[in-house]
């Protein structure tokens, strides 16, 4: 075939940008056999017979980790005993610490900081090899009561400048590996992700005077294309320049800049435990990767004079990105993402609800 001739038959790929990262995705569409992508992923650590007993993250193991910061737990009850539903501890290997000053210095023309911000688990459940799915509606709003509590607290402190909940399913090792937790980290620095969804949603608003994630929700609650669930609160769907195969975002209907600040537990438990469901019933139970991106905290922001039009043009929103592959060295180069299957295919598959592999 010389340069420049379609390939005959060949179905013309799309490059698609995300208006709210900037990052343009490469979307193929080429069929692929999906049962031999799902069915392609890694034996899991947590599928070692040893990651299957109790670990330090179980009820009636409390003593074998630092004393708790919070938890949810039964009237009657005392601190760092059995009794908890949800319980949260400063993580074991924390990549930043808690106390002391950023220390800002240049070294030549590198800049430094010191390690400083908080690490923290949320332990989920008190039972070991129980996921989110498997929990009632009222424990997975508490898990999500808890997450924005520590929010809120971590907030106040003006040293953080974001805090990120997030959390990986199926990755770990070692014995806490099938035990249901997740991370909230505060660092000094804006992670360079959310600022470039910042700096985008910005940019949207001082040119169309919207927010640009309730443009995303508006348009897509049209299409009904890429809409994978909803309800009168939030809605899930399959982003336009999805970066992966079945990459979900969990948005609220109305506009609403923090994630601490929503008061819909209940009807954000509900989409959340039953997107989870709907990936692990699919999609044979794939790695997945889940982040809450809230706003920045203010206060901090307050002190440097950013963010003006934030709470009228940020939107938070919760990204699942199941992980079905690696990354090409194309991909890790350019930044470009290729994804295999289009988000049309993603969502209809999921709205569907029968697992690839049998199908
Ligand atoms: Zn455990
Ligand atoms: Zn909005
Ligand atoms: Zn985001």
């Amino acid at each position: 075939v010389a340069n420049g001739e379609a390939i005959e038959g060949m179905p013309i790929n799309q490059l698609r940008r995300d208006p709210i990262t900037g990052g343009w995705s490469i979307i193929l569409q080429q069929q692929v056999d999906l049962s031999v992508l799902i069915a392609g992923r890694k034996a899991r650590e947590s599928d070692r017979p040893e990651n299957h007993t109790a670990c330090e993250y179980c009820s009636g193991h409390e003593a074998e980790t630092s004393p708790e910061i919070y938890a949810i737990r039964r009237d009657g009850t005392s601190a760092n005993s059995p009794g908890w539903e949800v319980r949260v501890l400063p993580y074991r290997s924390p990549v930043l610490q808690i106390y002391g000053d950023l220390n800002n210095r240049g070294m030549g023309m590198y800049d430094v900081l010191d390690g400083i911000g908080a690490h923290e688990v949320v332990v989920e459940t008190p039972d070991h090899g129980v996921a989110l799915p498997d929990l009632s509606l009222d424990r997975v709003a508490d898990i999500l009561f808890v997450y924005r509590e520590r929010l809120l607290d971590l907030k106040g402190d003006a040293r953080f400048r974001y805090i990120m909940v997030h959390k990986s399913y199926g990755e770990d090792s070692g014995p806490t590996a099938l035990h249901a937790y997740g991370h909230i980290v505060a660092t000094p620095i804006t992670p360079l992700r959310v600022k470039e969804e910042l700096i985008n949603a910005k940019d949207y608003y001082q040119y169309k005077e919207r927010c640009v994630f309730c443009d995303v929700v508006r348009q897509e609650l049209g299409d009904q294309e890429r809409v994978v669930l909803e309800n009168e609160h939030f809605v899930a769907i399959a982003p336009f320049a999805s970066r992966g195969p079945f990459e979900t975002w969990i948005l609220p209907k109305n506009h609403e800049t923090f994630f601490e600040a929503n008061t819909e537990l209940k009807p954000l438990a509900e989409i959340l435990r039953e997107v989870l469901t709907r990936i692990r019933n699919v999609l044979n139970d794939p790695h997945y990767v889940l982040v809450v991106h809230s706003g920045p905290n203010l206060r901090a922001g307050q002190l440097r004079g950013y963010w003006k039009t934030l709470e009228r043009d940020y939107h938070w929103h919760i990204e699942i990105t199941p992980r079905l592959r690696g990354y090409t060295s194309f991909e890790v180069g350019s930044g470009f993402r290729i994804n295999m299957v289009p988000p049309e295919q993603a969502s209809r598959i999921l709205r569907r609800n029968r697992p690839l592999l049998e199908a």
